[in-house]
């Protein structure tokens, strides 16, 4: 049985490949038929559902017609919104409440986690069993530097590769939780390692596992690299690949350490929503959309689609594989900006081309008009031509006084008054540069402070009440990114 799981594991990852070189009206038509079964799904089994597609025939609609959907509206009808009748909120949030259920599926089927409320209000998440085969047979296929073919297979069922995984400690956090339900199927080609950047044993343990394949954190592999630097640690010549999830890497830190790791970096974007939604690609940087399985909208804040090499406000994410808890054009404040161009790395799938942060890290200032939400992408432009800097932090620590914290790549210099007339430059171009005093900060090292995630925006002024409907400041229309 056991070995059954595994080859129809295997079998199931070299079909997914090959949609990658698919023409993309074909993957489009793929991803339609799969809505379509979803939306008949959510519109039987769910009353929410049927309620908010009342008159979306289910043969024919456009995807840009559909109402969109969002994590408060989720939440407040939670037990409604689901398709199965054995999952309660009340349930799981107790069955989450008892750690020694970590791993176990809740009745034996289902993955259930939480995002992690750094958006306000968490979403509980159920996730069928599928989901997270899915997640792991789309990363050995598609997340690969080398793809993956018959023989590959065979090799890992023969010799598995060796995964460390380092995040926070364990939880019922969507990305930890993907690895405490790894499919039986998947075992027999990953051997998993599972860290936490708090071990205090943590390089030790990596130095002796010999990873072939790393997934972490962009602020966890800092400090591997770190130790890497200082030769308290070696990775070469076993690593073959290292996957940075959830945070981003700055392209001169990515393109340093593939040189110190000796291994591809692939950024992979993704959320508890989906947590397949893409896999980082090694050649262009960006990342592609499996779009056979998800569906990606950027659009701007009236939820109108945006053009690819522009910016949207907020992305809409469509989930084709849980039809357990439909995600169905699921708002998420993300501000992406999809590729103009094909990727030269052969994959068909659309390419992410840029991530600028959430909606949701913003500063808040004065103006003669009242308090005005400002986009960190004014700093984060200016900073990301400091080519010296390993990672950044920006502080607002009032209405007008903000800091641009640098940690220098090693044996690298970072010029602060460069760094500043940069900054102030893009300040200029919005008429702030008088209102706005920016002070650079070289420091030796940025990291999280306890077991957080490391925050890149940091913004000490309060937030304006939820209902003050706070506007933003607009980009000047002459801007050139
Ligand atoms: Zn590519």
């Amino acid at each position: 049985m056991h070995l059954w799981h595994s080859l129809e594991f295997g079998a199931k990852a070299y079909a997914l490949k090959q949609v990658k070189t698919k023409p993309r009206d074909e993957v489009e038509k793929i991803a339609r038929e799969r809505l379509q079964t979803l939306l008949e799904h959510a519109r039987e089994n769910s009353q929410f559902w049927h309620d908010k597609l009342a008159g979306f025939p289910a043969d024919r609609f456009e995807l840009r017609d559909l109402p969109t959907s969002n994590k408060c509206e989720l939440m407040e009808n939670f037990d409604a919104s689901l398709t199965v009748d054995d999952v309660r909120r009340h349930d799981i949030e107790g069955y989450m409440d008892d750690e020694s259920n970590l791993g176990k599926l809740f009745h034996g089927k289902y993955a259930v986690s939480h995002t992690s409320g750094s958006q306000g209000q968490p979403l509980l998440l159920v996730q069928p069993q599928e989901t997270i085969e899915l997640l792991f047979a789309l990363q050995a296929s598609r997340g690969h530097a080398n793809a993956l073919s018959v023989s590959e297979v065979v090799k890992h069922l023969l010799s598995p590769v060796r995964l460390a995984v380092v995040l926070l400690q364990p939880g019922f956090y969507p990305s930890s939780c993907a690895f405490e339900y790894m499919p039986d199927g998947a075992k027999d080609y990953i051997d998993v390692l599972r860290l936490s950047v708090e071990d205090d044993d943590l390089l030790e343990r990596l130095a002796d596992f010999r990873p072939t394949h790393l997934t972490a954190y962009a602020s966890v592999l800092h400090e591997i690299a770190r130790a890497v630097e200082d030769g308290k640690l070696t990775l070469k010549p076993s690593l073959e690949e290292v996957v940075n999830i959830s945070e981003r890497l700055m392209p001169q830190a990515r393109e340093h350490y593939a040189e110190i790791f000796g291994a591809p970096i692939f950024d992979d974007y993704g959320m508890g929503e989906c947590l397949f939604l893409t896999n980082g690609c090694s050649t262009s940087g960006g990342m592609h959309v499996n779009a056979d399985w998800a569906i990606l909208e950027v659009v701007d804040e009236h939820n109108r689609p945006v053009p690819d090499g522009a910016p949207g406000a907020k992305v809409l994410l469509t989930n084709l594989a849980n039809h357990v808890q439909p995600i169905i054009r699921y708002e998420v404040g993300d501000v992406v900006t999809m590729a103009t161009k094909p990727c030269d790395c052969g994959n068909n799938l659309p390419l992410i081309a840029r991530i600028e942060g959430r909606d949701s890290d913003v500063f808040y200032i004065e103006t003669e008009d009242g308090t005005r939400a400002l986009q960190p992408t004014i700093f984060e432009l200016a900073v990301g031509r400091v080519l010296e800097a390993r990672e950044y932090q920006l502080v607002q620590d009032d209405p007008t006084h903000f800091r641009a914290r640098l940690e220098p790549l090693p044996g690298k210099k970072v010029d602060a008054q460069r760094a500043k007339d940069a900054l102030d430059e893009e300040l200029h171009k919005y008429g702030l540069r008088d209102k706005l005093h920016v002070d650079v900060e070289i420091v030796d090292r940025l990291a999280p402070n306890s077991d957080q995630k490391f925050k890149r925006i940091v913004c000490k002024v309060k937030k304006p009440s939820a209902d003050a409907k706070v506007k933003k400041i607009e980009q000047p229309t002459d801007y050139a990114a």
